[in-house]
């Protein structure tokens, strides 16, 4: 039976073997435990901008490291995190972190004083007080200023509780924080929709990136995508950039923020210091 998250499909319970049903519990137990030992990491990949090649910011994403199954893929446990309620910790975790990291790096004057961090926030979590909660203590604990996080949401993040969610991110906003639209065109959205998200930034889903290189640019979804943006006044972030050439075809789309591993795959902490410290020249 397959379940649908907010990050799209994945078979949870293949069949109803009762192996398959353990290994999940076991996981489900193994999550937990990561949780409390405070076990679940931060990768960082930049976001770069596409006018000087140089970083623009980064984004935070989970990665655990399970005692035994190696690297759990996040669409694995993010998606079990949502199923159980744990989302709104791990979530957290990686805020905690990311912050305190940027927050280490600042002091030591190590980067620029306005390079973000994006944290990645689940459509079930931002239907939560405990999000505002969260993102407040982070702000007086690390003393960062909010424009040095942003918060990544999906279109789905309007299903559980539109109303709430809406009022959650203008408040988000208020507060000084920059919003972000990740995995555009990849769900169900509707315009009308879209245009009730009081969101800054509009990622393209990568696979509307990739799929650059098979149409004529003009009639592309990312043009699209780009025309959308520009009218709803928001800034564009492609997502997957793989090859020098999709790099070109965006660039001459119009976007002027991208990632992907054609510049960096996610990294941990201090190879990405690495890459801020050698002002490294991405193209
Ligand atoms: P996302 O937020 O859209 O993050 C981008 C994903 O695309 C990451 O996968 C990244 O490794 C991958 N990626 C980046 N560049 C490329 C590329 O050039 N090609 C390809 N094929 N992939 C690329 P990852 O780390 O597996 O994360 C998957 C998703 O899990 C994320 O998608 C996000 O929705 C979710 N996620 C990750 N961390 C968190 C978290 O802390 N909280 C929540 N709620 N969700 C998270
Ligand atoms: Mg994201
Ligand atoms: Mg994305
Ligand atoms: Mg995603």
């Amino acid at each position: 039976q397959a379940k649908l998250s907010g990050q799209g499909r994945y078979q949870l319970f293949e069949t109803s073997s009762r192996d398959e049903s353990l290994q999940s519990l076991n996981l489900e137990t193994d999550l937990r435990t990561a949780i409390e030992q405070q076990a679940i990491a931060v990768l960082y990949q930049p976001i770069i901008n596409l006018q000087n090649g140089q970083i623009a910011g980064l984004e935070a994403l989970a990665h655990w490291h399970h005692p035994t199954q190696g690297a759990i893929q996040p669409g694995v446990f993010i998606s079990l995190a949502e199923e159980t309620g744990l989302i709104s910790e791990i979530d957290f975790l990686v805020m905690k972190q990311a912050a305190q990291q940027l927050q280490a790096w600042q002091k030591q004057q190590l980067v620029d004083a306005d390079l973000s961090v994006s944290l990645n926030i689940s459509p079930k979590h931002l239907a939560q007080n405990t999000l505002l909660r969260q993102v407040d203590y982070i702000l007086e604990e690390t003393k960062l200023s909010p424009q040095n996080l942003r918060v990544e949401i999906t279109e789905s993040s309007i299903v559980f509780d539109t109303e709430f969610s809406i009022s959650m991110l203008q408040v988000l906003q208020e507060r000084g924080l920059k919003l972000s639209l990740d995995d555009f065109g990849r769900s169900y959205s509707s315009l009308s929709a879209l245009q009730r998200l009081p969101v800054n930034f509009l990622k393209i889903d990568q696979s509307f990136v990739q799929g650059l290189e098979n149409q004529p640019l003009d009639d592309s979804i990312a043009a699209l995508i780009v025309n959308i943006a520009r009218t709803m006044h928001m800034e564009v972030i492609a997502e997957g950039i793989e090859t020098s050439h999709q790099l070109t075809l965006v660039r001459e789309l119009g976007c002027k923020l991208g990632q992907g591993y054609f510049f960096s795959k996610p990294q941990a902490a201090e190879a990405t210091l690495a890459l801020l410290r050698e002002k490294q020249q991405f193209f």
